[in-house]
């Protein structure tokens, strides 16, 4: 959805200063601002003042010696749709650099939500149609509770439309399909896929990591740089540091 820049305006304030920067021509916007951050603390720029090396092995250098808060200067914002519920409260467990706008279901009526499986469900035709009863039989519920007027005689239309969505959505499943912006910073996001990516009973959570992790590293390859991906036994990815084996459980 939205990506970091880097506008060219930093020259003028090297300039005063007598800074002549020697900037990597394959660094991306995200890396150039995470290492013009790193090295405003220390005025680190130029002949003399820059160690050899190029602009990836400067960010490998922060995350290694562990200022990582230089990383939080990047941020992106993604739009996560066709994911369920059970996935987004999970994901909004993350307190630090994380921003969420996610699809009420108070101010939006679910009536049309769609009940999404659990990655390779379909596989077993007979628990899968077993799924679908369930969730279809829900989703009628929600529906004559929606219909219902019990309870709300005498409130103004808004908040008894409000009270009815409330009492409707108590039925709505885990797999109901939500929608949610998120905005996070680079050090955020390495938090989330390093706990997250490498869940091995966690499908839904490890394919929404391997696309966050697809869309990332092209932005700021270096920063993700000790990530890999693997694919694992049930057909799904994983997404796990380097220094970092499969999680099996907590
Ligand atoms: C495999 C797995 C199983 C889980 N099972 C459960 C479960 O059964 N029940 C459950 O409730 N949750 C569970 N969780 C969620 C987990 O407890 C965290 O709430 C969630 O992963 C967010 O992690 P975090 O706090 O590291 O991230 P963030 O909230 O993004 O915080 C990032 C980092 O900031 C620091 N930080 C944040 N807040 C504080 C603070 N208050 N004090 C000090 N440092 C702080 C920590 O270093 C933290 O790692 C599970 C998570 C995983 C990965």
């Amino acid at each position: 959805l939205s990506s970091p820049t880097f506008s060219e305006e930093h020259t003028q304030f090297l300039e005063a200063k007598g800074l002549d920067w020697i900037e990597d021509a394959n660094a991306t916007p995200a890396e150039k601002l995470i290492e013009f951050s790193g090295r405003i603390c220390y005025l680190s720029f130029g002949k003399g003042r820059q160690a050899p090396g190029s602009n990836s092995d400067y960010i490998r250098k922060l995350i290694t010696h562990g200022h990582d808060s230089v990383l939080e200067h990047v941020s992106w914002s993604f739009l996560l749709a066709g994911v369920t519920r059970s996935f987004t409260h999970q994901l909004v467990r993350h307190r630090i650099g994380f921003s969420f706008s996610q699809l009420s279901q108070q101010y939006h009526e679910e009536s049309d939500a769609q009940f999404l499986p659990p990655p390779g469900l379909e596989d077993d035709p007979v628990l899968f149609q077993r799924w679908q009863e369930a969730v279809d039989r829900l989703g009628s519920v929600y529906r004559d509770l929606l219909d219902s007027t019990s309870g709300v005689s005498g409130m103004p239309d808004r908040e008894a439309l409000r009270l009815r969505r409330s009492i409707a959505r108590s039925v709505l499943p885990n797999a109901t399909e939500t929608a949610v912006v998120i905005t996070a910073n680079a050090r955020a996001l390495r938090h989330f896929l390093d706990v997250r990516g490498s869940v091995l009973g966690d499908v839904e959570m490890r394919i929404v990591s391997h696309a966050l992790l697809s869309r990332l590293r092209p932005e700021a390859p270096a920063a993700f740089a000790d990530f890999v991906v693997d694919t694992m036994s049930d057909g799904w990815p994983l997404v796990r540091k380097t220094d970092r084996g499969i999680r099996d459980e907590p």
